[in-house]
C-alpha cells in the first residue's frame, strides 16, 4: 500500500516527488510509501525549449530537462519507488484506499496526485466526471482541466500542473506540484503547516 502515487513524470509529478522526496528526516515521514509513475512519452518537455524559466539555464532542452530530472530524484531520493513505462489506465475505489490500474499492473494507495497535462485525449477510467474545459487556455486549443478547489479534486485525489487549470509555464507546473507536496506533508503532520529546506548551516 503506497501513501501516495504520483501520475506523470514532467514538470509537475517530478517537482512534487522531490519536494516529497526532500522531507525523508522529517519524524513523520517514517513510515510513508511513495511512487511516481514516470511515464515521459507525452510530456510537454518532448519539444520545449527553455529560455525563461527560474533556475534553468537559457537554451536548455526540454528533452534534457525529463532525464535529468528523473536521475536527480533517484540520485536524491532512491526511496522514492519510479514506476517507469506504464500508463495509467483507471482509479477504483475512494479515500483511503484507491486501486490504480495501468496497461501492466495494478496498486494499492491511501492518495494520488494527477500530473498528465491538459490535452483533450485524457482517458483515465473514474476521473471522467471531473473533466470540464480548462479555463485558462485559449478555446479552440480544446485544453482540458480537472475540476478542483486549491489542487484537491476530491478525498485522497489532487491535481497538478497545466491539468489543475494552471497556463503552461514551467515554472508553475513545478510550483503547482511541489505545492502540493507540501498540502500532502502537512497533513501527514497531523494539520500543523510545514515544508521541506535545507540549509548549508
Ligand atoms: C513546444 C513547447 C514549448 C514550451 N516552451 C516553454 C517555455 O519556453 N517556457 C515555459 O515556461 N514553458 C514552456 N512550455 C510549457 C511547459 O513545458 C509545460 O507547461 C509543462 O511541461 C507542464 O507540466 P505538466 O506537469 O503539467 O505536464 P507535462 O510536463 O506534459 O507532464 C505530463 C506527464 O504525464 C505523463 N502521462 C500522460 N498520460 C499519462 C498516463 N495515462 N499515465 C501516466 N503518465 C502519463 C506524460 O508522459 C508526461 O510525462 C512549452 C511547452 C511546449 C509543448
Amino acid at each position: 500500500m503506497f501513501d501516495v502515487l504520483i501520475i506523470g513524470g514532467g514538470v509537475s509529478g517530478v517537482s512534487c516527488a522531490l519536494v516529497l522526496g526532500s522531507a525523508k528526516d522529517k519524524k513523520f515521514m517514517s513510515d510513508k510509501k511513495i511512487g511516481i509513475f514516470s511515464h515521459q512519452k507525452s510530456s510537454s518537455l518532448q519539444d520545449a525549449l527553455f529560455n525563461n524559466a527560474y533556475g534553468i539555464p537559457a537554451g536548455k532542452l526540454g528533452s534534457e530537462i525529463l532525464n535529468e530530472s528523473i536521475e536527480h530524484l533517484n540520485q536524491s531520493y532512491p526511496h522514492i519507488t519510479q514506476i517507469h513505462n506504464e500508463k495509467v489506465v483507471r482509479i477504483e475505489g475512494e479515500a483511503p484506499n484507491f486501486t490504480v490500474v495501468t496497461n501492466k499492473n495494478s496498486y494499492q494507495t491511501k492518495a494520488i496526485v494527477v500530473g498528465i497535462g491538459s490535452a483533450n485525449t485524457f482517458a483515465i477510467e473514474g476521473l471522467m466526471q471531473y473533466v470540464i474545459p480548462h479555463q485558462k487556455a485559449l478555446p479552440e486549443k480544446e485544453r482540458i482541466q480537472l475540476k478542483n478547489t486549491d489542487h484537491l479534486v476530491t478525498e485522497g485525489i489532487y491535481v497538478i500542473g497545466t491539468l489543475a487549470g494552471w497556463r503552461s509555464q514551467l515554472a508553475i507546473a513545478a510550483g503547482s506540484g511541489a505545492a502540493v507536496a507540501t498540502d500532502l506533508l502537512t497533513l501527514w503532520n497531523n494539520g500543523t503547516q510545514t515544508h521541506a529546506h535545507d540549509s548549508i548551516r
